[in-house]
This record gives C-alpha cells, structure tokens and sequence, in this order.
C-alpha cells in the first residue's frame, strides 16, 4: 500500500490537535504526516496579553512542535496557494523560496487576522494584538511611552505619551487594557516626574457593554474592575479618524496619544477565500464531520472554518480557542477515518464557560456557567490556562511564582520596531512572494 500524505495546514489550536489526533490514530507506516506553519511552535494566544506586560516570558506561550508532536513532520512555510484539482499546495519558506508539496488529505487550520474597518489612518497607525511580536512591540512600546513622557517638559506631548487607546472590548482588548494600565501605571511610579501625571487608559466598543459576546455577569464583573482602576471605559462609540498624534472619537473629540491598539474582532485568514471553496464570512463552509462539501479530501476547523453550532442550529461555531482545540480533534479522527482508521464523528461540544484574566488579583470567570469574580476567579483561570496549554506549564507557574516575588523588569529591548507589526496584513511572518520573473530558484517541489 503506497504511503498517503495528510497535509494539515497551521499549527494552532486547531491545526495541532487535529495532528496529534491524528498521529494517534494512524500508522506511520501506512500515514505521513506532514504540518506546515510559519513558526516552529504553537502559540498558546490567552497568555498574550501577559506577555505584553511582563508577567509571562515569550517563549513560555510558544510551544515547540518538533518533540511535542510525535510522527508528524513539521514544515515551515506560509501557505500561498491551494490548488484543489492538483491537489498541490504552494508555500514561501523561511527564506523565500516558493516550493510545492502535494497532499493526498488537506486540513486547513490557518486561524484568523485581524479586521481592519475603513478607518482613515488607522492601517498606518493602528496596532493589532495576535501575535509574540506585537506583544513585545507593546510591551516596549508602553516603556518607551512612559521614559519618553518623563523626558520631557512639553506638558502636551507628556498627556499624549500617557494616553493609551485600545479599541473593541472583547476578551483581547480588555485583557490588553487591564494588563496594560497596571503595566504603565507601576512604570510612572518609578519616575518622580510623573508623580502628579494620570495615565489614561480608555477602552472603546461599539457594543454597549464590554465582553459583548460572553455572559454578562462577566461583563459587569470586568467593567467594575477597570473603572474601579481608573480606565475609562467608553461604550457604545469608537474611532473616526487616526494620526501619528492621536485619534479622533465618533463624537468628534480630539485625542492626542502616541498608542492606538486596535482589538476589534478577527476575520478568517485570507488563504480561505483564495482557494475559491464556498465560504460564509469568509470561513471555509464544512459539514458536521468537518469536511469541505464536494471536496471528500479537504477538512477545515478552527477559526478559519464555518462549523455548524450544534447546539444552536443555524449558527456557526463561534471562533474561541475551546471550539478550534476540540474541532482539531475531530477533524483529526475524521481524516484517520476517511484512511481506514476508526470511523467518522460529527461535531458536538458544548462550551463550559469563560475566563478573563484581568490583571492583579482580579478575573472573571464561569467556569461550567457558574459566575465567580475576584481572587477565586483569578485562581480558577490561571488553572485553566496551565491545564489547557499542551506544553511549557511549569515555565509559566514560574513566571507566575516570580511575577508574584520580584519587580516586572522595566527595559526595553527594541527587538520589535513599529514597521514590523502592521496591522493592514494578514501578518504574513515571511516576507511577500517575490513574483516568478524575481524569484530566481522558482518552485521547489518535494
Ligand atoms: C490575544 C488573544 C487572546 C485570546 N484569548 C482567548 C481566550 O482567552 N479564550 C478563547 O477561547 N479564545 C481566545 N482567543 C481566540 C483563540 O485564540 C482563537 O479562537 C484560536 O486561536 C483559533 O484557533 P485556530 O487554530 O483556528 O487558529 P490559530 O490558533 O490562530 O492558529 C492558526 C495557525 O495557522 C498559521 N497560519 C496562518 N496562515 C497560514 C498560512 N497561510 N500557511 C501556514 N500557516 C498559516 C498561523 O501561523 C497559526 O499558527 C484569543 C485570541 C487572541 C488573538
């Protein structure tokens, strides 16, 4: 029997699952493995926000495939083009060359970007929040502010540097803020120039509440810890306008701040809608099996995949990382069964509620739907993330335990430039193609 060759197409909650689901359930003999991503690691993305603020080292949320997933040969490449009739794919390598792999089972698992709106300014002066290097940028970029802000005399310039702007209240945006102002907030107590100086925070949702999409208890629970702090929690409005030197609110204010994180949502990787397989908002329409209808080869999950909710017909799967770890596992089991191993499974998963580390001692959480704030949430979700991450646990419990024991180190490393995390990009982590006439190896097949 020849050797088939699954491809499975990013290694994220999804991608990664359905891999090391499907290594167990298939003979190596028989099933190549083969998974191809950018990086050579899976991002554990809830820890993010605490990278930015120095509470978590980067490496602790980056959690190395090679060694982890056994039987499953790791490629990197980012995924340009997919052509279904050829059953080929094409990707760019760390080095720029464009090379061919061809598939006999594709997954695709390639997530989501971020959402841009056409806001004038905002692509060149918006940040993004989805990646470790965004997380590093903000984290010296927030350090910068503040040594800058108490550099100077000019009093505008100092208002600016300490106004920070995060816009879309979901889970990203108010970790980002929370983490964020207790950030800065400790910085400004080390430079007596800043001792008379508010550091702004304000957090902005269109939505009338903060946390629009979860149960509203958490909500509540989240929107009295920022005010409580001292963010300004504004609902109900966003930007119109952003500039090098600030924004310009929906009601016309004007904002200056040198900070603009732009959190608004997701939308499914590009890669989706290239393919030119039928998609609802952008994600790749699937069946309850996860397989792409009128394509018996071709499986989808995670966010990049439009997967019926069970559990409210009519509805797609929502994209949260509970959603994309058990369709990853499904899709995983499906594409053994479509090669002879076991039989195939619909998609069925109930959530079990919801955790949102706000920094400090405080988080909201419901885990199994049960409403819990404060200390006891804080504990509750720290151990949900040590039991969800598939690797790196006890370097996190360490950093957590040092977080707890020694000051945040307050250096910049200017590793990160501005230029580096765009936010109009579906943050490719290689630079773009160069066209065929340029590339001078052109297409490497294996
Ligand atoms: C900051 C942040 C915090 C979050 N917090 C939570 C939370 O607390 N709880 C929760 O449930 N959800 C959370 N989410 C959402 C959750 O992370 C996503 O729903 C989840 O990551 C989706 O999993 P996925 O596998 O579909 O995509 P991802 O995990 O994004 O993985 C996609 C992978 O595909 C790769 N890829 C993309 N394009 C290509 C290509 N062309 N070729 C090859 N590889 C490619 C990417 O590099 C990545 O490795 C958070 C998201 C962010 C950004």
């Amino acid at each position: 029997m020849a050797r088939r060759r699954v491809v499975v197409v990013g290694s994220g909650f999804a991608g990664y699952n359905a891999a090391k689901e499907l290594a167990d359930q298939v003979s190596p003999d028989h099933v190549e493995i083969v998974l191809v991503n950018p990086t050579d690691y899976f991002l554990y993305l809830p820890l993010l926000p605490e990278v930015a603020a120095g509470i978590v080292e980067p490496r602790a949320v980056a959690i190395p495939v090679p060694g982890k997933l056994r039987n499953v040969r790791l490629i990197l490449g980012d995924v340009r083009h997919v052509d279904t009739d050829a059953h080929e794919l094409t990707y760019v390598d760390p080095e720029n060359t464009k090379r061919a792999l061809t598939y006999d089972k594709l997954v695709l698992s390639v997530g989501s970007v971020n959402k841009l709106l056409p806001i004038p300014g905002l692509a060149e002066h918006g940040h993004g929040f989805r990646g470790i290097p965004e997380a590093l940028y903000l984290r010296d970029h927030m350090t910068r502010q503040i040594e800058l802000a108490a550099a100077t005399d000019d009093q505008q310039e100092r208002d600016a540097r300490c106004t920070f702007v995060v816009v879309g209240a979901g889970y990203t945006g108010t970790e980002v803020a929370a983490q964020g102002h207790l950030f800065t907030t400790m910085l400004a107590r080390q430079r007596p120039e800043l001792s008379d100086q508010p550091i702004r925070w304000l957090l902005l949702d269109t939505a009338p509440r903060v946390l629009p999409g979860l149960d509203e208890r958490m909500s509540k629970e989240a929107d009295a810890v920022l005010r409580r702090r001292g963010v300004e929690v504004m609902t109900e409005t966003s930007i119109s306008e952003a500039t090098k030197e600030g924004v310009v609110l929906q009601d016309g204010t004007d904002l200056p701040t040198r900070t603009l994180l732009w959190c608004v949502g997701v939308r499914p990787d590009p890669l989706v809608e290239s393919t030119g397989m039928e998609t609802v908002h952008g994600r790749l329409v699937v069946d309850e099996q996860l397989q792409v209808p009128g394509f018996a080869d071709i499986f989808a999950c995670g966010d990049a995949a439009a997967v019926p909710n069970p559990r409210d017909p009519g509805e797609l799967c929502p994209m949260t990382a509970q959603h994309a770890v058990r369709q990853g596992k499904v899709a995983g089991r499906n594409v053994a069964a479509s090669l002879g191993y076991g039989t195939p499974r619909r998609y069925r998963y109930r959530d079990l509620g919801f955790v949102v580390d706000l920094g400090g001692k405080d988080a909201a959480a419901n885990p199994l739907h049960i409403p819990m704030s404060g200390l006891l949430a804080k504990v509750v979700t720290r151990g949900y993330h040590l039991v969800a991450m598939p690797g790196n646990r006890a370097r996190v419990a360490l950093d957590w335990v040092a977080d707890a024991l020694f000051s945040r180190q307050r250096v910049q490393l200017g590793l990160v430039r501005s230029g580096v995390v765009p936010l109009d990009t579906a943050a490719p982590e290689y630079p773009k193609l160069l066209s065929d006439d340029e590339d001078p190896l052109g297409v490497e097949r294996r």
